[in-house]
């Protein structure tokens, strides 16, 4: 049980006592002399994570958290040290396997290395053994002073696979047991997604990403946004065409009213085969291009012909993609296998499929002009986009 009673005067009251004063005398620093005291204070927390762990060994050979109530050290660390329970349990086991590495130890508290290299060299210890660690720990320790934390896990990943290639080897097996992707219902117009890949997959799936992450200019989006984009785009072409956008695109099927689409006030939302509802001007983004749109009640017959037509056909894509060359949103730019044709007069209300009538606008841009209200027009061959006289209350941050 922690003690209690005065203590003024202990080493804990005067680091406290320090970290009081620390922001004012931070705030009186200019920026460029930032660096070195945003140093010291990870140094000042690997150290305090050296002594707490010191601490979490005694006390977890002596059980005094039971005291407490608790039943483990790591549920008493979640409860009484705001860790979560994943972080409480590698503090357990980081204080266990440094009793056994004691360069490790020293390491620690001098600073020579961070706290998260030696929870990499914790988990190294735990899965092969301390001892088969103690045998190389002063080259382990050499990497970790001269690496960062990921570059280090890899490296104590590779020395396990040398000392025990079938632990490795079930190690990766497990890992790969355990994948999994969860798609959420839609809840408020948003789905969440969850998942573990191996660490296979989810290289397979950056690199993947990777060609799709690029900034724009001034390109407003977030990393995670920008990500998400990437997500995006991967499913559509990888569903669609080898070369460019003008072939099919994923089944998307959603089921709108005819009132939907032509944009009449309280007509319902659009219906997505799958689960969730999608606005009508989403609804007539889809319907821009080439998304199937089943079309519901009265009127369907006289949409059919709309239908049929609002597709384009490869050969007006074609020129439509000589013409334009990518999205023509001023200072876009992104190219043709991110673009979707957009008809300057919706199809829905009666604009026809043809070169005059069409726009190359990437998915973001098309976005734009539908959900958020842009306008779009080409004046002697120029474009000219405008925003919407009323803000639309939407994605302020799209590009
Ligand atoms: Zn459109
Ligand atoms: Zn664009």
């Amino acid at each position: 049980m922690a003690a209690s009673g005065d203590r003024s005067g202990t080493p804990l009251a005067r680091i406290k006592a320090a970290l009081d004063d620390l922001p004012h005398w931070l705030s009186t620093l200019d920026d460029a002399s930032l660096g070195e005291p945003l140093i010291e204070i990870r140094e000042v927390i690997d150290r305090s994570e050296s002594v707490f762990a010191d601490g979490v060994r005694r006390f977890d050979e002596s059980g005094e958290y039971k005291a407490d109530g608790a039943l483990s050290l790591t549920a008493w660390l979640r409860w009484k040290c705001k860790l979560s329970g994943g972080a409480a349990a590698e503090r357990v086991e980081v204080a266990r396997q440094l009793e056994k590495l004691p360069q490790t130890e020293t390491a620690f508290a001098n600073g020579d290395v961070g706290y998260q290299h030696v929870a990499a060299l914790a988990r190294t210890a735990e899965h092969v053994g301390a001892a088969a660690v103690r045998k190389e720990e002063a080259s382990l320790l050499q990497a970790a002073r001269t690496m960062d934390p990921g570059q280090f896990t890899a490296v104590a990943k590779s020395f396990e696979h040398r000392v025990d290639a079938a632990g490795a080897l079930a190690e990766a097996n497990h890992a790969y047991q355990r994948r999994y992707l969860h798609i959420g219902e839609p809840i408020d117009g948003l789905v969440r997604l969850d998942g573990l890949l191996d660490a296979e997959g989810g290289a397979t799936l950056r690199a993947a990403l990777q060609g799709f992450m690029k900034p724009v200019k001034d390109d407003a989006r977030s990393y995670g946004q920008r990500s998400a984009d990437a997500l995006m785009e991967l499913c559509r072409q990888g569903s669609g065409s080898k070369r460019n956008g003008a072939g099919p695109r994923p089944q998307l099927i959603i089921r709108a009213s005819v009132d939907t689409l032509a944009g009449i006030p309280g007509a319902p939302a659009g219906e997505l085969e799958g689960g969730g509802n999608v606005p009508a001007e989403t609804v007539q983004r889809y319907a821009c291009d080439s998304a199937i749109i089943r079309i519901t009640g009265q009127g369907e017959l006289d949409h059919e012909l709309s239908h049929a037509t609002r597709t384009i056909p490869p050969s007006t894509r074609r020129a439509l993609e000589a013409r334009d060359r990518h999205c023509v949103f001023q200072g876009c730019g992104r190219q043709l296998n991110w673009c979707d044709g957009h008809h300057l007069v919706w199809w829905t209300i009666g604009g026809p499929t043809t070169l005059p009538n069409l726009a190359l606008l990437c998915r973001p841009h098309h976005r734009m002009v539908h959900e958020e209200g842009w306008t779009l027009e080409r004046r002697d061959g120029r474009w000219i986009a405008r925003p919407p006289a009323h803000r639309v209350p939407a994605s302020s941050r799209s590009a």
